[in-house]
């Protein structure tokens, strides 16, 4: 058997034609199997959904109770038997309950990974090395320029400008599923232990994410807070609320913004941001390259926009490898917000 006889790419996401499911399909199926919660790869209307219990959770929580016909629950480490295939889930790294989908069919393992990150983050399960015949990465950060450093350092960097003008708030934009909870926890990590602010539109996931047991101290809503209370206080929004008239609320404010893409300083400069902080939820040039080595596949497929350096890459070093054209991948959490914000339920 070949690879693309157990999974077959299409435009609308990865099919396995022997087990009967598609992986992250961008268009209603029969059977989903979802990795993450971002909704470019949770889509609402499948008739069956199977992914983590978290994922679940999430995918209600945005979408309402009627967001699949039916739905599984799988744990890290259970294995699925779907028609003539199988799938077992492991975790990604990437945001709480992602999931990377080993599928064995034949004696051939192909892992779709979805989005993951290799380095450790304090409110997700860590990235399990699964090795396996063929390997799908995405590639969000697949260019040498992107290096994304050590995300102590970043949030080092805000606690040093809240020290020096304590007089002005500090304004952190930052993606609502993921990168909201992992900058809070970092922040709790460097020690800074007074009351964080919240726009409306993080504080459904982020309560979720308490209730799941991650520790990230005491928050209070953006709203009702006074403009003297918010002096000298950091709040997090959603990145399109930066420049919205929203953000007048808070007395002269610094505006951050925590996204991969921050390594860029044209991209900063572009969104007015004074504080660029380089922390991502996708693995970089140095973390794919190094994970794709790791996997033993030898054969590489590779999706998310910059499939190009990562497919050269692959071939120069021995793999085959191919893009995939998937129409619609594009991380909600990575790409410039145009999901968010929009139901934030706040006035300005
Ligand atoms: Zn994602
Ligand atoms: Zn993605």
């Amino acid at each position: 058997m070949r690879p693309e006889d157990i999974l077959v790419p299409t435009p609308s996401g990865v099919c396995c034609k022997p087990g009967g499911f598609f992986i992250d399909p961008t268009r209603p199926v029969d059977k989903a199997i979802i990795t993450h919660g971002h909704s470019d790869h949770a889509r609402a209307g499948h008739g069956a959904v199977l992914a983590t219990q978290e994922t679940l959770d999430l995918m209600r929580l945005r979408y309402g109770e009627k967001f699949a016909g039916a739905t599984q629950a799988v744990r890290y480490g259970e294995t699925v038997k779907l028609g003539g295939a199988s799938a077992t889930f492991h975790p990604a790294g990437h945001v709480l309950g992602s999931a990377q989908i080993a599928v064995e069919c034949e004696g051939l393992r192909i892992v779709a990974s979805g989005d993951y990150k290799e380095v450790a983050d304090p409110t997700c399960a860590p990235f399990e090395l699964v090795p396996c015949d063929v390997f799908i990465t995405e590639a969000t950060f697949g260019l040498p320029v992107f290096r994304h450093g050590d995300p102590d350092g970043e949030i080092a960097k805000l606690l040093h400008s809240v020290a020096l003008f304590p007089e002005r708030a500090h304004l952190i934009g930052a993606y609502s599923l993921g990168k909201a909870q992992r900058v809070l926890a970092l922040i709790r990590k460097a020690g800074y232990d007074r009351p964080i602010y919240l726009h409306g539109a993080l504080e459904s996931i982020t309560r979720y994410y308490q209730s799941r047991g991650v520790a990230l101290g005491e928050l209070r809503g953006v709203q009702g807070a006074s403009k003297a209370e918010l002096a000298g206080a950091i709040a997090l929004c959603p990145p399109s609320a930066l420049n919205e008239l929203w953000s007048r609320r808070f007395p002269d404010p610094v505006t951050a913004f925590a996204s991969g893409w921050m390594r860029v300083r044209a991209r900063a400069r572009q969104r007015g941001v004074e504080l660029p902080l380089v922390i991502s939820d996708h693995a970089d040039w140095d973390g794919l390259t190094a994970t794709i080595a790791a996997t033993g596949a030898s054969e590489i497929w590779v999706t998310h926009g910059q499939e190009d350096a990562l497919v050269h890459w692959s071939v120069t070093h021995g793999l085959r490898a191919r893009p995939l054209d998937i129409v619609g991948y594009g991380d909600e959490d990575e790409t410039d917000g145009v999901t968010e914000g929009v139901n934030s339920g706040e006035t300005p």
